[in-house]
């Protein structure tokens, strides 16, 4: 890789939409940096498939819950590498129960990877973006985000918290031309749907007015263009990407 390569960086981008999201921006042209916590092959195999279609990617163990490892890893391995470009926030956990019974460690978890996490690594590129004077980051946030959902009050204060990050985020980068944008994916067939009972599965169906889950790629075809020049005039909008369902 060169130093005038174009960098995009997805967090959490050895599976579902992050993998996703991986690949578009490869065939879209940009250099991936790909970011994993606990499954170095996935990462790994993400990778290869870049590679086989010609296009290139690197994967890193990182956390994005700890801050001080993110600080080492955007001054390590993204500062002064080419122009970061991109930045997806898209790594995340759910770890549902209802609120009488969901403890300290389920709630700090969940604002610590999807939020907390979303903002150490948007805070890091920031300071490269706003030196670039070019930059987007693209935040992936949730329909749960903006509707909350019984069981899932961690993860909606999360994704609900991103969108305003977003928002506060694209009034203060806009002037050096850093747009920040979130997509809001409402259920996408995933290893973080697939334990949904089957029961659930039909009833979320009927639910949805195009009448299928969606597909990772789905997503990452709203992350290209929210990351591509044509959105270039597009900053703090949350595009929603859930087949018309408003839960
Ligand atoms: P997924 O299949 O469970 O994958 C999660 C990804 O995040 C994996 O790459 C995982 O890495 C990574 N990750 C987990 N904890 C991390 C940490 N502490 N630091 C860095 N990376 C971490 O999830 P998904 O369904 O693709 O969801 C991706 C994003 O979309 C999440 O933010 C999620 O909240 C959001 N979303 C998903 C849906 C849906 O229906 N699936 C709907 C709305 C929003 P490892 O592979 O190493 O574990």
């Amino acid at each position: 890789m060169t130093s005038t390569q174009r960098i995009a960086l997805v967090t959490g981008g050895s599976r579902g939409i992050g993998a996703a999201c991986a690949k578009r921006l490869a065939a879209d042209g940009f250099s991936v940096y790909l970011t994993y916590v606990s499954r170095p092959e996935a990462a790994q195999a993400v990778c290869e498939a870049i590679a086989a279609g010609g296009g290139t990617a690197r994967a890193f163990a990182l956390d994005t819950a700890d801050r001080d490892a993110v600080a080492a890893f955007f001054g390590s391995e993204i500062k002064d590498q080419g122009v970061l470009q991109v930045l997806v926030n898209n790594a995340g956990v759910t770890r549902d129960g209802l609120i009488m019974r969901m403890k300290d460690e389920d709630w700090d978890a969940v604002i610590g990877v999807n939020l907390s996490g979303a903002f150490a690594c948007l805070r890091e590129a920031a300071k490269i973006m706003l030196k670039q004077r070019s930059g987007r980051i693209v935040n992936i946030t949730s329909v749960v985000g903006m509707t909350g959902n019984a069981g899932q009050a961690n993860y909606a204060s999360a994704k609900a918290g991103l969108i305003g990050l977003t928002k506060a985020a694209a009034l203060e980068l806009a002037s050096r031309g850093v747009t920040v944008n979130a997509v809001a994916p409402g259920f996408i067939e995933t290893d973080m749907t697939a334990s949904l009972p089957e029961k659930v599965r039909e009833e979320l169906l009927g639910r949805i007015p195009l009448k299928r889950l969606g597909q990772a790629e789905d997503v990452a075809a709203a992350v290209s263009y929210l990351a591509s020049d044509q959105a270039a005039y597009v900053t703090g909008q949350v595009l929603s990407v859930n087949g018309g369902m408003y839960m």
